[in-house]
């Protein structure tokens, strides 16, 4: 009887969305005037107060970084930051990182870093179990940094959040004071600008907190190295160990370069530039991009062969480009990266004379005979070749003038920082007819593939209908906007008539709970 009713219930919430759709669709989208009339507007302080961080639910990993941090009298925010920059908060299971690191805090066991054994020593815990258990993961993380704390100001903790910067640079086990300047820097700006992220259903989160870091003998390191300048614009230049790689004139020995191969650092982006640097690593590639602003680093000259492919002849006639993140985790594949690396991509390809496209643009997997699996299926191809064929690219946020209409149900908010540009629109779910529109100028009609952006929360709707107003009739696509935020999600591919129309929308009718999210929309031509 129960499972009959709520049967029944999703049925007619599902045609009310239907119907909902096809009025819209013969009409305009009704004006901000109109709606205000009609239905009483939501109290923005109400809606501010339930979107500040009270509502957000810590669970077993906050309670772990909070003990530790009591435990060994290390600032929590130093240990968040620090998990995050190594590994946005995912455990991995015990597998290890590309430099034999593991768990969320990379405790490590490789020739410039031996974190994991030390942390085994001072927990007498064995190092198989840190490796595996989350807790004790963050536990030895802790107590390697309070033991270098107390090694570096005398047998005490520091008081200052920003004396524990060069705690962090020698946390890092970077075999260069350049790469653990860069680490701690990134841990630092994580610090300073807050990070959250829905980690298996809870929430975890870092509050921006204002640091000043005391960078000690670090505000000495120069962060270009003279020697050499890199061929990209724009790139650092950090040579890779002279062992890891093979000098070569390309192309003016009589081999061309082919082939763009990509690649998931498997590790975090100073720890890779470190490791590259190691002769004992035997591996290098060309350029290497940072997760977080899409930096990159040139480690390794276009003229000469780096060992990245696992295939002797894709070496010798290809450019390797390392991302930072993990294949199985492609939240590291942010848009900042993205158009970063397909800049780069373009660029090669213009300088080489190399198609743009996937015959000559692979992942690593596609190598003949690669056993390795990145960039994996969480990298999107047909967004990053739309960014490197520049492909006509139309974006709408909620804040385009014009081009975006809602009632006075939706509010503005700013809080999460996943959001695209500096807002985005927030609406209570509910079974009426009030849809947040877009207006989108399609110059052609032709195949499209359709994006959506929004920040996600755990708070947010499981369910969120996306309306798009086809050729053939409208089509709705169910988002769960709990997850995937800060970035471009595909909708799908579907095909647009020409005409400047609302042919976007985001509906309030859905049967998930949470706030339903209106960001921004980007539509490509196939
Ligand atoms: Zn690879």
């Amino acid at each position: 009887m129960r499972l009959n009713r709520w049967i029944l219930g999703w049925l007619v919430m599902v045609c009310g969305v239907c119907m909902t759709l096809s009025q819209s669709w013969a009409a305009s989208p009704p004006t901000k005037h109109e709606w205000a009339s009609s239905v009483q507007p939501v109290k923005s302080s109400v809606l501010k107060q339930t979107l500040s961080e009270k509502t957000l639910r810590a669970g077993r990993l906050t309670g772990y970084f909070q003990q530790a941090a009591k435990e060994f009298g290390v600032p929590v925010q130093v240990l968040k930051a620090v998990g995050y920059a190594e590994s946005r908060w995912m455990d991995h299971g015990g597998k290890p990182s590309q430099l034999n690191g593991y768990g969320i805090m990379h405790l490590a066991d490789n020739p410039t870093n031996h974190s994991l054994k030390e942390a085994a020593r001072l927990l007498r815990v064995p190092v198989k179990t840190l490796k595996t258990d989350v807790q004790q993961n963050i536990r030895g993380a802790a107590a390697v940094m309070a033991q270098e704390a107390r090694r570096q100001h005398a047998g005490r903790l520091p008081s200052k959040l920003g004396d524990w910067y060069t705690v962090v640079a020698a946390y890092s086990g970077a075999g260069s004071d350049l790469t653990a300047k860069w680490y701690a820097d990134e841990v630092f700006r994580i610090i300073q600008h807050g990070a959250y992220r829905s980690v298996r259903g809870e929430d975890v989160w870092l509050s921006p907190t204002p640091v000043t870091p005391n960078l000690s003998r670090y505000a000495e390191v120069k962060g270009v190295l003279p020697f050499a300048t890199p061929d990209y614009p724009g790139a650092s230049w950090v040579p890779a160990n002279s062992g890891n790689y093979t000098t070569a004139n390309r192309e003016a020995d009589g081999n061309t370069i082919n082939y763009v191969i990509i690649h998931t650092t498997e590790g975090s982006y100073a720890g890779t530039i470190s490791w590259f640097q190691n002769p004992s690593a035997n591996v290098s590639a060309h350029y290497v991009i940072r997760s977080s602003d899409g930096a990159i680093t040139q480690m390794v000259q276009n003229q000469d062969i780096a060992w990245h492919a696992g295939n002797w002849d894709y070496n010798v006639h290809s450019i390797g480009i390392e991302h930072e993140g993990y294949v199985n985790d492609p939240s590291w594949y942010t848009d900042t990266m993205y158009r970063a690396s397909a800049n780069l991509t373009r660029w090669i390809c213009d300088m080489y004379g190399i198609p743009k496209d996937r015959e000559h643009i692979i992942g690593h997997s596609e190598v003949p005979g690669a056993t390795h699996t990145d960039p994996g299926p969480g990298w999107d191809w047909n967004y990053y070749m739309s960014l490197v064929t520049q492909a006509p690219t139309i974006i709408v946020d909620n804040a385009t003038a014009g081009r975006f209409s809602t009632s006075a149900n939706w509010q503005v908010s700013s809080w999460n920082t996943q959001k695209y540009g500096s807002d985005y629109h927030v609406a209570s779910p509910s079974p009426v007819s009030d849809v947040a529109w877009y207006r989108l100028n399609i110059a052609a009609a032709g195949n499209y593939d359709i994006y959506a952006w929004w920040p996600a929360n755990s708070g947010y709707n499981s369910a969120t209908p996306f309306v798009i107003k086809t050729t053939t009739g409208n089509k709705t696509v169910y988002t769960d906007q709990r997850v995937n935020g800060g970035k471009w999600v595909l909708l799908g591919t579907y095909s647009l008539g020409a005409g400047d129309n609302w042919i976007i929308g985001v509906s309030r009718w859905t049967s998930g709970s949470g706030y339903v999210i209106a960001d921004a929309v980007k539509v490509v031509k196939r």
